[in-house]
């Protein structure tokens, strides 16, 4: 059995194991190796059982764009050639998983289901409705978290200063090597590969919203942690708040889909001589990554105002009749038309490659804060943008962010202002004394909003 078993797996239900193939619910860790569900499913369906991949295909998802699914489906094609070379059998069924999953583990009269942990409120429900329908366990493996979110901690904690040392205490024995995923043992018969192009064509979303350069799947997350932790590590610590230095790793679209286990980078750059950019790296993998996990496992608003902090919620009222110097529509941030040419090169950065440098995704976010009616206008604006066009978006980092931008969540007071009360501020001029903001706008600002 897997070493740390009794606390990354959790059973969802009552029901009790069967004889019949083990099923393999793959949601949020889209990879075949590296994957600590894949790999409980692969053990508990042995020397004798059938092991099936099933991934739910839904046609719309938290307003996810054709960016989104053609970057998944990409990976996911991928995933499924990998898993048929190792002799094993993916499925893709169309719906959500509430609605066809249970008949789908009745008709191939499944022993027992695995799926990932993940501690969005949709797929929570979607597990929930799940655990109800089947007469088989249905059993959660935490493989996004080195140290599992339910483990970590029992309940939402109030900062990265108090999850840090639980998180630290629990690192020597959870950041471990993976086990190998071996081929399938018995015979899977044959099956029909999935006809992708047409899966492509027949998903029903905003295609003006295109998809982007970065190459999907397994072996490119891969080669771009390796090139990452070769080429950059050793500047990160310095040069990870200037957007012009690349010194970031770029890597977390590929953790958001499941293409790379934050735990095999963790490994990799652990493995590196110890120096501050190690430190750095590992600080944001995994304490506030983690955090954010934690977040939006204990508070099931986690996208709304009312689960910022009490003293964020007050000063913010204290000061929601402030005048705001500038005000914009949703309209107006997202084509870029602000005043600010800054702010305007970072919203472009993000609509024309799905990703903004995290420096500027502190400042963007702030400033759209800054020029709303009221912090509530600003959330939903900064949520919207952030989950349509980041190709990393509707992540638990990206609500976390929204909030810790706009209403001071893991953050503490600091000097009031106007508008901002005493929510921590961000301006151009402290952009200016760490980067040369005038290089970045060269870059993006030309990029007019058509044609994305
Ligand atoms: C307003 C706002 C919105 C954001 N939206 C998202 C989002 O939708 N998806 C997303 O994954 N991240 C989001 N972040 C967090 C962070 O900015 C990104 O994870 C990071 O910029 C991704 O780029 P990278 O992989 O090159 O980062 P690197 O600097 O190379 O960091 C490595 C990894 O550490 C984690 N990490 C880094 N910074 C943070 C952070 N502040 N909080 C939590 N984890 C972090 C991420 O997993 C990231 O991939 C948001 C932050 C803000 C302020």
């Amino acid at each position: 059995m897997l070493k740390v078993d009794r606390r990354r797996i959790l059973q969802l239900n009552q029901a009790e194991q069967a004889d019949g193939p083990v099923i393999y619910w793959m949601s949020r860790e889209q990879r075949l190796r590296d994957n600590w569900g894949l790999l409980h499913a692969r053990e508990l369906a042995g020397e004798n059982r059938q092991l099936i991949v099933v991934f739910c295909l839904v046609p719309s998802f938290l307003g996810a764009t054709l960016r989104h699914y053609d970057f998944m489906l990409k990976g996911l094609q991928q995933l499924e050639q990998d898993l048929r070379n190792l002799g094993y059998r993916f499925v893709l069924l169309s719906g959500a998983a509430d609605q066809v999953l249970p008949d789908f583990v009745s008709g191939v009269e499944c022993g027992v289901v695995v799926t990932d942990f993940d501690p969005l409120r949709i797929k929570q429900q979607w597990q929930e409705a799940v655990a109800r329908k089947i007469n088989v366990p249905l059993i959660e493996v935490d493989g996004h978290n080195i140290v599992p979110a339910r483990f970590v901690s029992e309940k939402r904690e109030f900062s990265a200063r108090t999850i840090r040392p639980k998180i630290h205490r629990l690192l020597p024995e959870f950041l471990e090597e993976f086990p190998d995923f071996s081929a399938a043992q018995g015979e899977t018969g044959e099956y029909p590969p999935v006809n992708w192009e047409q899966v492509l064509r027949d998903v029903v979303v905003d295609a003006t919203v295109a998809p982007v350069d970065l190459v999907p799947g397994e072996a490119q997350a891969r080669s771009a942690l390796d090139v990452f932790v070769a080429e950059k590590l050793g500047r990160y610590a310095y040069e990870r708040n200037d957007p012009n230095s690349e010194a970031v790793s770029h890597l977390s679209a590929y953790y958001h889909f499941g293409h790379l286990a934050p735990q095999r980078a963790a490994l990799s750059v652990a493995a590196r001589p110890s120096g501050e950019g190690v430190d750095a790296y590992l600080e944001e993998l995994i304490v506030r990554r983690e955090l954010a996990e934690n977040f939006c496992l204990y508070t099931s608003n986690y996208d709304s105002l009312d689960s910022a902090p009490e003293w964020a919620l007050k000063t913010l009222a204290e000061h929601a009749e402030d005048r705001r110097t500038y005000l914009y529509s949703y309209t107006e941030f997202e084509q870029a038309l602000t005043h600010s040419a800054l702010w305007n090169a970072a919203q472009l950065q993000m609509v024309k490659t799905g990703y903004m440098h995290g420096y500027m995704r502190m400042y963007w976010a702030k400033k759209i804060l800054e020029w709303s009616d009221s912090p509530e206008e600003a959330l939903r604006i900064i949520i919207t943008l952030n989950d349509r066009y980041q190709l990393d978006g509707r992540d638990p980092n990206g609500y976390v962010g929204a909030l810790w931008s706009v209403a001071g969540l893991h953050d503490r007071g600091w000097k009031k202002r106007s508008v901002f009360g005493s929510v921590r501020y961000m301006n151009e001029r402290g952009c200016r004394r760490k980067f040369d903001v005038d290089a970045y706008i060269k870059k993006w600002a030309d990029r007019g909003f058509a044609g994305n």
